[in-house]
Parts: structure tokens; sequence; C-alpha cells
């Protein structure tokens, strides 16, 4: 299935955007056994693109696992109570697999998890991350590689400038692969079915970087370090991502839709917390670690720290990436709003 998937993507991009730049992008499955994927440049940013993507066979297992866990963990209804107390006011389906069967349900969401994390090395490719990094030291090479470090311990202990710029490359990523794949749910769906799918995407987003955090508690992060933002942050920059960016897009007419902004609030919000709960227990956790579900990203503690060195490094990186990148889609690139901008640095 993921194989059908990957191949449709890969040639549908080989006929549009990479012939557009006489180039090409391969994709291949990796063996090891952990969730992993990553990004490989074998050009200049001077030359037409030869890229490469791969994802380890294991992630494309680990999740449909998860995937199917999940359906049925609330399908039980077991943190039900808890949900219906936490979360007042939004309404709480029983089931995932409204409109289709629950092997259905498990594909469609499948399918979205898996394009999301193919999308995010692909918006690594396309804004050609990888020499950016090399330029910062922060890879000898210039491929980009992402993997849940819980599963692997192998994080190269970036700091300083060479950390910022790859958590905000990564940040840019997530980005991309988050609006590309809202772009791909209305080009596709309408109606119901875009109301379904568009609950099961930020589900399996949630999945995604849920099984990267782990049951851990939220360990504050005030100066970048390492390679990657904490996963935590990366569902608060992504999941809002879903209705700011859907809410401007008058859904009534494009797709058929009459969710509402605050609709889609509440989908997202069920979806973070079903996922959450459901990861603490299949984890065996049943104290909640602190800080452990989504909230504003500007409530943490430090985080305001944390997005000026976001907000800083990605004005001075992002004329560099504007001279190298494949494509110019200024609606998939990363950006802080004037008001964001403000908030942040008003002390
Ligand atoms: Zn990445």
């Amino acid at each position: 299935m993921a194989s059908d998937l990957f191949s449709k993507i890969q040639s549908s991009l080989n006929m549009t955007t990479y012939k557009n730049l006489s180039g090409e992008l391969s994709f291949y499955w990796g063996t090891k056994d952990y969730f992993s994927a990553w990004a490989e440049v074998h050009s200049t940013p001077q030359d037409p693109p030869k890229h490469s993507i791969g994802i380890t066979y294991r992630t494309a297992i680990l999740l449909y696992r998860d995937i199917e866990k999940y359906h049925k963990y609330i399908e039980d209804g077991i943190d039900k109570p808890t949900f219906e107390k936490l979360l007042e006011g939004i309404d709480i389906p029983k089931s995932l697999a409204i409109e289709s069967s629950l092997e259905n349900s498990c594909k469609n969401m499948f399918v979205s998890g898996m394009t999301w994390i193919f999308f995010h090395e692909l918006g690594h490719l396309l804004q050609e991350h990888g020499w950016i990094r090399q330029r910062y030291d922060c890879s000898p090479s210039t491929d980009v590689i992402d993997c849940a470090s819980q599963d692997t311990g192998s994080e190269t202990l970036l700091t300083g400038k060479a950390s910022a710029v790859s958590h905000v490359t990564e940040m840019a990523a997530d980005f991309f692969a988050t609006i590309t794949c809202l772009g791909s749910l209305m080009l596709h769906l309408k109606g119901l079915a875009f109301n379904e799918e568009l609950g099961k995407f930020s589900a399996v987003l949630s999945l995604v970087l849920y099984r990267f955090h782990g049951p851990r508690p939220y360990n504050p992060m005030e100066v970048p370090t390492g390679t990657h933002p904490v996963p935590l942050n990366r569902l608060e920059q992504t999941q809002p991502l879903i209705f700011e960016y859907l809410s401007a897009a008058n859904l009534s007419n494009t797709v058929e839709s009459e969710l509402t902004r605050l609709d889609m609030i509440h989908i997202t919000t069920w979806a973070s917390y079903t996922t959450g709960f459901f990861w603490l227990r299949e984890n065996n956790t049943f104290k909640l670690p602190e800080n452990y579900f989504l909230s504003g990203s500007l409530q943490r503690p430090s985080m305001t720290a944390y997005h000026r060195h976001m907000v800083n490094i990605w004005d001075e990186i992002k004329p560099e990436i504007d001279t190298v990148k494949r494509i110019s889609d200024p609606s998939t690139e990363l950006q802080f709003s004037d008001q964001y901008r403000e908030l942040l640095f008003k002390n």
C-alpha cells in the first residue's frame, strides 16, 4: 500500500516539479530496524536536482500498528470519561470510522501519515536545507537525516547557531509538509469525506509526533540544542496551521464543507489529547507527565526565548534559502506573522 502511494507521488513529482527543473527524485525503502526517514542530495544547488527520499519499512509497520491500536482505543472508550471532563463542549466521536469501514479508516489515516512524512523530506529537499545546514556546520554532508531520537540514541549534540539552523529548518519542513497535505486533501475530497479525513490527518500527525516524544514529561528548552525541536513543540506549531490555513480558504465554496474555525480548533484539540492519552496507555504510563499535552506555543515556560531564536535565525537564513530553493511557493514556506513577532519581542 505504501509502495504504491510513494511511487504515485514520486512519478507525479517527476512529471511536474522535477521535470521542469530537468532533475530527478527517487525513493527507496530502508531496512534499518527503527522509525526513520531521510533526504539525500546528489547535486549542487547550481545543477538540476538529483534528490532521493528514504523511509524504513519499520516506519510503515510501526505507524500502521499505532493507527490500528488507536482506532481500537477510541472504540473501547476507556478514557472517554476523562475526555468528557477535560474537553467539555467538544463533540467526542465514538469511533474514527464514521463514513467508512474500520479497515478503510485505518488505511486512509496511514496514507495521510506516510504522505506527511514523505512531504517533510520533500520540503527539506526543495528548499535545499542540506546545503544550508552544511554551510552552518550542522552536518558534514548535505544529507538530512530524520529519526525518532529515543529509538536510536544517536542524535548529534549540536549547539549554538548550527543547532538553531537545524531546528528552524525542521520547522520549515514541518510547515511545508502540513500545508502541502492540507492542499492535497482540498484537491481530492469534498463535504463529509473532507471533514472526516481532516480529523484523521490531525490525529495521525499527533500520533507521529507523540511517538517521537515518548511518554516523557515536557523538558523546557530555552536555547536550541541538538538537531530537532522538542516533538511537542512541533505538534504545537503544526496543529494550529490546520485551522489557520483552512479558515482562510473559504471551505464552503472550495470543498463544500461547513467546518468553522472553532470546529477545526475542536478537531485538533480532540486529536492531540486523545493521541497523547493513547500514547501513555501504550507505554503503561498511568501518571500524567508534566506539561504533556498541547498548549499555546507561547504558554510553555521558556518558549518565548526559544521562538525568538527561531525567528531571528529564520530571518537570517531565509534570503539564502531563497537563492537555492527549487520552487517558489510562499504559502508552503515557514512564516511568522507580524502579530506573533510583536508578541515575542514586546519586552
Ligand atoms: Zn526533518
